[in-house]
């Protein structure tokens, strides 16, 4: 399933075209699928992508050293629009172009944090997450390769609606689908809009008012018309969910992914694990609600939820671990600062993962949740020339991904600190 915005950025990459091949240099390359370290590492590159066989003469070289090369960073669950840290639903403070111009610094941080595709999953900005997108596509801006979802939709008093305010202030309610047919009609409205995929609230969440993160929000048919909508249009539908019974009816939908998944059951994983369906679980977020001061200004109500699921989550990621459900990285940005991306790894191992488990999850799995995988997500010829180089061996120190040294996205580089 080629999605629109991917024909528009293969567009503009053979516009970019690099006039002379590249070959690149290192002391080590990290095979994800196999956890192999090849020593000495050389890759050659033309038109923005890997190229097989023995390098031209006459190429340009760039030798990183000392550094170990592994696959251009994915960030499946990412909020670029929402700057960290405002405070009690902060973002409805500032202006939609405000937020437009948040993201075009969060999109720089993050792709120079060595994560060069993100899956942007919500809260928009009057759908600035396409615009985003697209700019980024056609070389105007720097910033992560971008899927985006629009706003999230939500049912009237669920995660994504405004709780607890006086009846005359409301974000609108183009995200508040109460029937299959509203549904259908906002699958179609979202796709006119140019998105690439849907988001769902299939339970309540921890930063919003008087929603149980427990309780599940969309009825079977209501869920049923937007999976079968968004499917028709050639989109996949994730879905935000905590509570077990909203990731069981999700799943049972066929959403394409389980975002957060916090009260995951092992009944419940092993459905999913039948269905292949994936969990992208955001694990630093919950952590960074709940840290020493509150730096996120996270109101009483929020923290209070925050602190009653954390002591659970270790549990239902275990499940999904124990089940070999598909668990692709994502950290929900925008709940904490996004620079602070790679943070998710350090949580993966500490959860249970071996720490080329936590890579692939970033490499591997995620390209192939975002149907991606015969472009990204490995170094083999034929992909797109997204890579990172980072120091020392990612396998015996992972936090060595949080301090990523060069980052190369379609054949270019856009950071460099060797
Ligand atoms: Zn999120």
């Amino acid at each position: 399933m080629i999605l629109r915005c991917f024909l528009a950025s293969l567009v503009s990459l053979a516009l970019a075209a690099q006039e002379r091949p590249l070959i690149l240099k290192a002391a080590r390359l990290l095979d994800v699928r196999t956890g192999k370290v090849a020593s000495p590492a050389q890759l050659w590159i033309k038109d923005g992508r890997i190229q097989p066989g023995a390098p031209p003469a006459g190429a340009e070289t760039l030798d990183l050293g000392d550094r170990t090369l592994l696959p251009g960073l994915i960030d499946c669950h990412t909020h670029l629009l929402i700057p960290a840290g405002l405070g009690e639903l902060g973002y409805l403070k500032r202006s939609q172009g405000a937020l437009i111009l948040d993201g075009v610094v969060n999109a720089r941080k993050v792709l120079e944090a060595g994560f060069t595709t993100v899956r942007d999953v919500g809260a928009s900005a009057g759908f600035g997450d396409g615009a985003l997108r697209d700019a980024i596509a056609h070389g105007d801006i720097p910033g992560p390769r971008m899927l985006v979802a629009g706003p999230a939709l939500s049912i009237t008093g669920g995660h994504g609606d405004l709780n607890g305010f006086p009846p005359h202030l409301h974000t609108g309610d183009e995200h508040i689908v109460d029937s299959p047919d509203q549904a259908r009609h906002a699958v179609r409205e979202w796709r006119k809009r140019g998105v690439d995929l849907i988001k769902v609230h299939a339970t309540g969440g921890v930063l919003s008012n008087h929603d149980d993160p427990g309780a599940p929000s969309f009825s079977a048919l209501e869920f049923k018309a937007i999976v079968e909508e968004a499917n028709r249009r050639g989109m996949d539908v994730c879905a935000h969910a905590h509570g077990d019974a909203g990731i069981l009816e999700a799943t049972l939908a066929g959403v394409r992914s389980i975002e957060h998944g916090s009260l995951l059951s092992p009944t419940t994983a092993k459905e999913m694990k039948a269905r292949g369906t994936f969990l992208v679980p955001t694990l630093y977020a919950l952590e960074s609600i709940v840290l020493p001061g509150n730096p996120y200004k996270v109101p009483e109500g929020s923290l209070a939820k925050a602190r009653a699921i954390l002591p659970l989550r270790r549990a239902g990621f275990k499940a999904a671990l124990e089940a070999g459900v598909p668990i692709a990285y994502g950290t929900d940005i925008g709940v904490f600062e996004h620079g602070q991306v790679a943070a998710d790894f350090r949580f993966l191992v500490s959860y249970g993962m071996t720490p080329l488990q936590a890579i692939q999850s970033a490499t591997l799995v995620a390209a192939d949740l975002l149907r991606l995988g015969s472009e990204l997500g490995t170094l083999e010829p034929g992909r797109w020339a997204d890579l990172i180089a980072v120091d020392g061996d990612p396998l015996k120190d992972i936090t060595t991904l949080e301090r990523v040294r060069f980052v190369l996205k379609n054949g270019k580089v856009v950071r460099q600190t060797l």
